[in-house]
């Protein structure tokens, strides 16, 4: 029978070497540790460096600051990579801190922090949720209090990705408590290292991805340079997030694709050696119209995400259609990797079998990045 041939646009010959690279060091380097790293809620620390010296992180940053020197698609291809395998590192969140930090950066802040970041040297966490505050980002208490050249930062985070290695944090807190609602925020940059002040809490148990450190953050009277504010004056934080989040968007729908991409190969695999009832599952039209279903699905979201990824990449990928894969792709991944979970019957609740993990790690993808309701409302707005 005829097979789909598609091949991304936006891939080509110097891709499917990086792709090589990327996935060897994978299998080498990240996904034999997973079963530890699960257990232990955390990476390895040397796996940051060793992704640095691989190549890994900041594929999509200027070589000038020690990045890769590629563009987003090199970062796709380490998020697709990352999905297939079902290898959990955040090395995506590592990313939408440099891209902060690239965007919003003084000349002196990109010389400092960018090439330890592609080094692995710093690993890179977001800090803007906090206990009262998810999808209303108005509802902020941390503070950052300016005293003389320096500011002086109080309150906590939580559910931060990547919390507990974090040397490097982009932090929002409210510069100008006196100011209204939004205009009130600022992004500081915020290295950890021997920080008076500064607490990682637990790691969170959480549903799924327990390879990764997510974790609560404390700051107490923590005191970091003034000089480490992102961009040319306070009150600018939340314009920054929202213009960047279609970044951390475009990623969390790549990474729904390749997820969804992979649970219908192995699903296929599997139906196809599974008997019952003396023939293999695949012989029921049941599972054929299904698996025909999930591939369908998964083939529009590859599509419509090759459109973001070119658009992304020519600089014209605007925060609606972004908003829109990342609802869109994330729904349509939970739907297809739960109808993957019932074609393998109760093997696929086995936390063994890479169906399991991945309908546990695909939940919160609806839900970080700002809710697919959120995603809703930011469409909706447009109508
Ligand atoms: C595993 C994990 C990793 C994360 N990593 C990070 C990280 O690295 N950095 C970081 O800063 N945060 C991180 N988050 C936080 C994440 O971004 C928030 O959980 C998310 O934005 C939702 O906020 P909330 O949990 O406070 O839910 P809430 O805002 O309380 O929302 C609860 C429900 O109400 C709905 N809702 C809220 N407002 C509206 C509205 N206006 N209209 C309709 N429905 C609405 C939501 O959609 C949701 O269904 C992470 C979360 C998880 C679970």
């Amino acid at each position: 029978m005829p097979t789909v041939t598609y091949q991304s646009p936006w891939m080509n010959d110097d891709l499917q070497m990086f792709r090589k690279t990327v996935r060897r060091f994978i299998q080498e380097e990240l996904a034999l540790h997973q079963t530890r790293w699960r257990q232990q809620h955390r990476p390895d620390a040397e796996a940051w460096t060793k992704a640095g010296a691989t190549g890994i992180l900041l594929a999509d940053v200027p070589d000038k600051y020690g990045g890769g020197g590629g563009t987003f698609a090199h970062e796709a291809v380490v998020t697709e990579e990352l999905a297939q395998a079902g290898v959990h590192f955040g090395s995506g969140v590592h990313s939408i801190v440099a891209h902060y930090i690239l965007a919003y950066g003084s000349e002196e802040q990109k010389r400092n922090w960018l090439s330890r970041m592609a080094r692995g040297e710093l690993v890179g966490a977001i800090a803007m949720t906090e206990p009262a505050a998810g999808s209303d980002l108005q509802g902020i208490k941390t503070t950052a209090r300016r005293d003389g050249d320096h500011y002086v930062i109080n309150g906590s985070k939580t559910f931060i990705t990547n919390g507990w290695h974090a040397s490097i944090i982009c932090l929002a807190a409210k510069t100008d408590p006196r100011a209204a609602g939004l205009k009130s925020l600022s992004l500081i940059i915020v290295e950890t290292k021997d920080l008076s002040g500064y607490r990682v809490g637990r790691s969170l148990e959480k549903v799924g991805m327990h390879a990764l450190d997510t974790c609560e953050l404390f700051f107490d009277d923590v005191r970091v340079p003034a000089s480490n504010l992102l961009g040319a004056a306070e009150g600018l934080g939340f314009s920054q997030m929202m213009q960047q989040l279609s970044y951390e968007r475009l990623t969390v729908g790549l990474g729904g694709v390749a997820t969804a991409e992979q649970a219908v190969a192995i699903t296929t695999k599997y139906v196809k050696e599974r008997m019952a009832f003396g023939k293999p599952l695949i012989d029921f039209q049941n599972t054929r119209f299904k698996l025909a279903e999930c591939k369908t699905e998964a083939h529009i979201g590859r599509v419509f995400i090759d459109h973001c990824i070119e658009r992304f990449i020519a600089g014209q990928l605007d925060p609606v259609t972004a908003a829109m894969a990342k609802y869109w792709l994330t729904d349509c991944q939970c739907r297809i990797v739960d109808e993957c979970v019932q074609l393998h019957g109760g093997y696929g609740y086995m936390m063994e079998y890479p169906i399991a993990r991945m309908w546990a790690d695909s939940r919160v993808q609806r839900i970080y990045a700002g809710t697919n309701e959120i995603m809703k409302e930011l469409i909706a707005w447009s109508l």
